[in-house]
């Protein structure tokens, strides 16, 4: 089958364990305000691509990639969940580790499939409250600590991420409010800050489109730091 493929990027270290390839999937429900990739929220603009040429073409990179593996991002994934899981079957067969950079949504028969045979989610909890999570993204929070219960019960490994943006969601209260909201799942392994950064302006004035943020500063690395160990001590991590 086909999907919708927005770009690819051949070996990158930042999107789950070792060296990696990462494939971004267009298509997106939500409209993060910090988003980098405004790009990839249409599929009208990307290509279609079919699965076993995706896979191929990930493959080719197998040296590199073997003790890594392979992410899917976007975009959300799980919009084209029929078609990852067709690719993640090939590269399983091949021996690659496969991971999926989401932000969870309701568990259909067709992400069910897919949460089968894929090894590890990194999981975007976006905001700690209702109201922030609509507010800033037009997504659900319930969704996708729903989301997380389902990986939690079906043994998954789970890294946890989390855009700290000044002025939206960068205080104690915030790390608090996500250490008590993922506390106690024993699936999650991980977590990770990003911190926010405004550098993908051009993009959205190429687009078009109005970056929300733009006046907004970037996110201190070392305020990133000291709030993700204290994410991680309460979290026993
Ligand atoms: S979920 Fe990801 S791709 Fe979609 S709008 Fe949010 S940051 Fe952008």
């Amino acid at each position: 089958m086909k999907g919708y493929v927005h770009s690819l990027q051949s070996l990158g270290t930042v999107d789950g364990p070792g060296v990696r390839s990462v494939v971004f999937l267009s298509g997106c429900p939500l409209r993060c305000v910090y988003c980098h990739n405004p790009d990839t929220w249409e599929k009208k603009e990307s290509q279609l691509t079919d699965a076993d040429e995706l896979a191929e073409r990930l493959l080719s990179f197998y040296s590199f990639i073997k003790k890594g593996g392979v992410t899917f991002s976007g975009g959300e994934p799980l919009l084209q969940a029929e078609f990852v899981t067709e690719v993640t079957g090939i590269l399983k067969k091949a021996g690659l580790h496969v991971a999926i950079d989401t932000c969870g949504s309701p568990v259909t028969p067709a992400t069910e499939r897919l949460l089968e045979v894929v090894d590890l989610f990194l999981l975007d909890i976006k905001m700690t409250t209702e109201e922030d999570y609509k507010r800033y993204t037009g997504g659900s929070l319930q969704a996708t600590m729903a989301f997380l219960k389902r990986l939690e019960e079906m043994q998954k490994d789970v890294w946890i991420r989390h855009v700290v943006v000044p002025g939206i969601n960068d205080t104690d209260e915030d790390i608090e409010r996500l250490a008590t909201l993922i506390s106690g799942y024993k699936c999650i392994k991980k977590v990770e800050l990003l911190p926010f950064r405004n550098l993908c302006l051009e993009k959205y004035r190429a687009l078009e489109i109005p970056f929300q943020l733009e006046n907004t500063p970037p996110m201190k690395a070392d305020e990133t730091e000291r709030l993700e160990r204290m994410l991680r001590e309460a979290l026993k991590l």
